[in-house]
């Protein structure tokens, strides 16, 4: 058997760590979380994740040799700073050099888009139905909007480190003004904050987009039109990408990607946008769930 693998997810609230045999994902030998404090601040953090990394070893007997690390923004592969965090203490910060000086051991760190590609390339959904895919673009449509790439069952980071971050291509003008200073990103228009907003203005209504979805099809003109809206304005921003990536599967994490709508009615507005006659790209639903934050994070170093 190889090295065991130690990831580490880095969230907002949480922070989670897993100890894996790559053999055999289903039964970690540790998995465990901390509450991450970042109101507290980043030295807060950063202590928080040595003494997650403590508790690793106490349970587990085991020491790491490396971490993997997802991470809510990115490490700028020029200035080694982190970048487009939404938990902003990081922002700027020198996160990588910080933890293997904290840690004593060499550390990865990959965007948490990244890492659910990578997790369900390598353990997940690809694997079982597309084993042969190079290239993999993953999705994440929830909250925010984002994706990563993985070619050859490794991270694809990019000369900026931004490598799959479609959600502030500029999608339509409705979606207004963005945190990321821009206007009518891809993210304003069709993330799940955007389409239950759509919804409101139409009712007056606040609904989940779980629920808009449930009205679906059902005499519910309201929650139609804002479900074809996000499979069209879906269709539209992704033809983007399969246009220049062309990836050989599309897989779609987050809360928005349990829109079954997105499977269907979303894959018919992309072929009528992309540069081709016709949809050949599965476009899957993940299968590890929340799971696939942190074991892709352990894939990282495996
Ligand atoms: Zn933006």
């Amino acid at each position: 058997m190889s090295q065991p693998l130690w990831g580490i997810d880095l969230g907002g609230t949480k922070i989670e760590g897993v100890i894996l045999h790559a053999e055999e994902i289903s039964k970690p030998i540790v998995r465990t979380r901390i509450d991450t404090e970042g109101f507290n601040g980043y030295a807060h953090i950063i202590n928080q994740i040595a003494k997650l990394v403590q508790m690793m070893k106490e349970q587990s007997g085991l020491q790491p040799s490396k971490i993997g690390f997802g991470t809510p923004g990115v490490l700028d592969p020029i200035l080694q700073t982190m970048k487009n965090c939404n938990s902003t203490a990081l922002n700027g910060r020198p996160l990588k050099k910080d933890l293997e000086e904290k840690l004593g051991v060499p550390v990865v760190l990959a965007n948490d888009a990244n890492c659910f590609a990578l997790a369900e390339t390598r353990w997940g959904v690809v694997k079982e139905k597309c084993p042969h895919a190079q290239v993999v673009f993953g999705i994440i449509m929830g909250t925010g909007v984002g994706g990563g790439i993985v070619f050859n069952d490794h991270v694809w980071n990019g000369k900026h480190g931004i490598a799959g971050e479609w959600g502030h291509n500029f999608l339509d003008e409705s979606g207004g003004p963005c945190y990321c200073g821009k206007t009518g990103c891809v993210e304003r228009v069709i993330s799940g904050p955007a389409t239950e907003l759509y919804y409101q203005k139409l009712t007056g209504e606040k609904i989940s987009l779980k629920e808009t979805s449930k009205r679906y099809k059902v005499g519910d003109a309201a929650a139609d039109q804002t479900i074809e809206r996000l499979c069209d304005f879906f269709g539209k921003a992704i033809s983007v990408v399969v246009d220049i990536l062309d990836p050989d599967v599309i897989v779609i994490g987050g809360g928005v990607g349990n829109i079954d709508a997105l499977y269907t009615d979303g894959v018919e507005a992309l072929r009528k946008y992309i540069f081709n006659n016709r949809v050949d790209v599965p476009v899957l639903k993940p299968i590890l769930g929340d799971s696939a934050g942190v074991f892709g994070a352990a894939a990282l170093v495996g």
